[in-house]
């Protein structure tokens, strides 16, 4: 089961109408709020919707947070 972070970048298998692929995780909850890096545009997703269209952590948005200690 993949573990989610606020700020985390996600590539998901289907492309926003934009074109864009990549989405920064702004709010995590039953649903979450997705940002696409391609066009600004921000969409609420279930959890499950997520995980079902999840191809790819890009990266960790929290490290500097983990790294903190
Ligand atoms: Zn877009």
């Amino acid at each position: 089961m993949t573990v989610f972070q606020v700020g985390d970048v996600i590539r998901l298998k289907k492309p926003h109408p934009c074109g864009g692929y990549e989405w920064k995780i702004l709010r995590i909850g039953a649903d979450f709020r997705l940002e696409c890096l391609t066009c600004g545009h921000t969409v609420m997703l279930p959890r499950s919707e997520v995980e079902r269209r999840l191809k790819t952590v890009v990266s960790a948005g929290s490290t500097n947070e983990r790294s903190k200690s």
